[in-house]
């Protein structure tokens, strides 16, 4: 609390059993801060958020939450901490419906304040309240990523972890979810990690972005910056 950085990474390495990705990533998020991960397939994007949202057990470095200190926590009580987790691949419970989908997103939160987000969500994604009984396996692909973005809502975090919403996802569809993001950023109240491997999208609402190589911090600026400088980004993003 107080008016320290809401996600204080340091010399973060992270892996699955020998296979060390990160190699020693340093980054900080500021309250209300909405920054971007940027890198190409393999880069370790996506280690980054498990190894933050506790999914992934850190080998080395630390995590810090609004100056608490929450290393090798695992993922519920982070989720408890403030970290909600848009996890890539949704990870969605395919046989239970949209509600009870978005219910699970809330069972460590009281219930009436689960009432008002389940709201909240109903209201920046109206397609799910027409689609409460369905089975959230039937869902398109852009209804799951909606029911993924408000499930993560419903644990009415501090800071939200969104692996790549855009990915295999229709343009309309991907517009409409960055709408719902930049309202949720508009509202504030939260900090936001994008992970997104089309920069050009990312950069458009984030105000500082990173990009990751082999595990590495290897470009770091605004968007702005970044922006400008589009050539750069793309031979780091190996495009
Ligand atoms: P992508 O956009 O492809 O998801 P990324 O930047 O998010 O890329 P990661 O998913 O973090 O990258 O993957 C980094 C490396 O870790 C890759 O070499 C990948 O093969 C490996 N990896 C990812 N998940 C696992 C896992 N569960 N077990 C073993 N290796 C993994």
């Amino acid at each position: 609390t107080g008016a320290g950085p809401a996600l204080e990474v340091t010399d973060l390495q992270a892996g699955y059993g020998a296979l060390r990705v990160l190699h020693g990533i340093t980054l900080s998020v500021a309250p209300n801060e909405v920054v971007g991960v940027l890198g190409a397939n393999g880069a370790g994007k996506t280690t980054l958020l498990r190894a933050i949202s506790g999914a992934v057990r850190p080998q080395g470095g630390s995590v810090v939450l609004h100056g608490r200190t929450v290393t090798g926590m695992p993922d519920y009580e982070l989720t408890r901490a403030g970290v909600g987790h848009v996890p890539s691949g949704r990870e969605l419970f395919a046989d239970l419906s949209v509600d009870d989908n978005l219910m699970m997103g809330a069972h460590s939160v009281p219930a009436a304040r689960a009432g008002e987000l389940r709201d909240r969500v109903l209201e920046l994604f109206p397609a799910l309240g027409s689609m409460l009984d369905r089975r959230a396996g039937a869902l398109s692909g852009g209804e799951q990523q909606m029911l993924a973005f408000g499930r993560a809502l419903m644990t009415d975090p501090s800071l939200l972890l969104l692996d790549e919403p855009s990915t295999g996802l229709a343009p309309a569809i991907v517009a409409s979810l960055f709408d719902a993001l930049r309202q949720l950023i508009a509202e504030g109240g939260m900090s936001v990690v994008l992970v997104e491997q089309n920069a050009g999208l990312a950069l458009e609402v984030v105000e500082r972005a990173f990009v990751l190589r082999q595990g590495r911090i290897v470009l770091a600026g605004t968007a702005a910056d970044l922006g400008n400088d589009t050539q750069l980004v793309d031979a780091y993003l190996g495009a």
